[in-house]
């Protein structure tokens, strides 16, 4: 499909001016891709100045949270720019539009927001390790209705921000034994909006208590571990690596399968399997689990160092660990291009002056 670059982008990508301080997802691209779709048609895509949107105050997203998103990043390479395994990005947010009853964006149409929005945007990828382009592809329900039903129009957005490397430092988890994040048969496994906001609750109380991130158990049996509210789980157990299996409430992170892939290229045991709380806090106490740590594409790995409970707090002996250390470096010069790519995982985007 073609798509159609407005005039205005040019004007807006000179002017531009990186700021002093990038942040993580705080300084905004001055462009953004748009595609709209109506009855099930979508439009071509466009590159457009970065504006605020113009919503119905009825629309469905604003009150029955038809709404999706993606997280991913344009990475600067020795060459140029390249993107991290985009088309899985595609692949989730298809899963997710089709939880809510909404059209999945079709590859073809996400891909080309992706790599426009990189390309025309390739001067805006700072070049520090760690740092990058971060892109967030997002899905709205706009059909202005309140009756409860899928809307039966939508917006395909690919906003992105300079960022810097994201660092989340040592994190010290609360095992969240009263709220859920996800509920079963709900919406954990896809990354939707709603399950953000039911998370915040949790996180404000914790931060009270002196601890950063809940650590969420699965909502049937509430005695496993499922994950964090954004990033997927990690425990190295007798030398092993453990996550746990993926069980419909845990959002399926590419971090997360990307590093299994490389842990066992790299020569680690991974179970995939269940990880009792319980247990895991006697394995912590114990010394037979040696380091935690969550993924996600943000900040790849952030080492836990304290998992907090009701009974006490469980300190890791290693942080951040070897292992975390280990395969934080191998991901990110796969990323960054320092090694030669053999699991064919990036895709390099041809860049456009403006
Ligand atoms: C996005 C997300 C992750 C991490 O996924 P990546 O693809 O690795 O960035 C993990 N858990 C939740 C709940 C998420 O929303």
């Amino acid at each position: 499909m073609s798509i159609y670059i407005d005039p205005a982008v040019a004007l807006s990508l000179r002017g531009y001016e990186m700021p002093e301080r990038l942040g993580f997802g705080t300084a905004m691209a001055p462009v953004m891709f748009r595609a709209v779709c109506q009855d099930g048609c979508w439009s071509n895509g466009e590159l457009i100045p970065y504006e605020p949107l113009s919503v119905d105050p009825a629309a469905k997203v604003l009150h029955y949270a038809q709404s999706c998103f993606e997280g991913m990043k344009a990475y600067r390479t020795g060459e140029g720019i390249a993107l991290f395994r985009p088309e899985k990005n595609a692949e989730r947010m298809a899963y997710s539009a089709k939880r809510l009853c909404m059209p999945p964006v079709p590859e073809s149409l996400f891909l080309d927001g992706v790599r426009t929005v990189a390309a025309y945007c390739a001067n805006l990828v700072p070049g520090n390790s760690g740092e990058s382009l971060y892109l967030r592809p997002f899905l709205i329900g706009t059909q202005a209705d309140l009756t409860v039903s899928a809307s039966t129009s939508y917006e395909f957005y690919v906003i992105a921000s300079p960022s810097e490397a994201y660092h989340s430092g040592n994190m010290r988890l609360w095992v969240e034994r009263e709220d859920a994040r996800a509920a079963v048969g709900g919406t954990g496994d896809a990354k939707v909006g709603g399950n953000y906001a039911g998370s915040l609750l949790s996180i404000g109380r914790l931060k009270e208590r002196g601890y950063d991130q809940s650590l969420w158990l699965n909502p049937a049996d509430r005695s496993s571990v499922d994950e964090l509210s954004g990033m997927n789980f990690f425990a190295v157990i007798d030398g092993a690596l453990h996550t746990p299996a993926l069980n419909g409430s845990i959002l399926e992170g590419i971090t997360r399968f990307s590093l299994i892939d490389l842990a066992r290229n790299l020569g680690y045991k991974v179970v995939e399997g269940t990880i009792h709380i319980d247990e895991l806090l006697g394995q912590v106490a114990s010394g037979t689990c040696t380091e935690a740590f969550a993924c996600g594409t943000a900040a790849i790995i952030s080492p836990i160092s304290v998992i907090g409970d009701d009974g006490g707090s469980y300190k890791l002996s290693q942080v951040p660990g070897p292992v975390a250390q280990h395969l934080r470096q191998a991901l990110l010069d796969i990323q960054e291009g320092r090694v030669e790519d053999h699991f064919n995982w990036m895709l390099s985007v041809e860049t456009v002056e403006v």
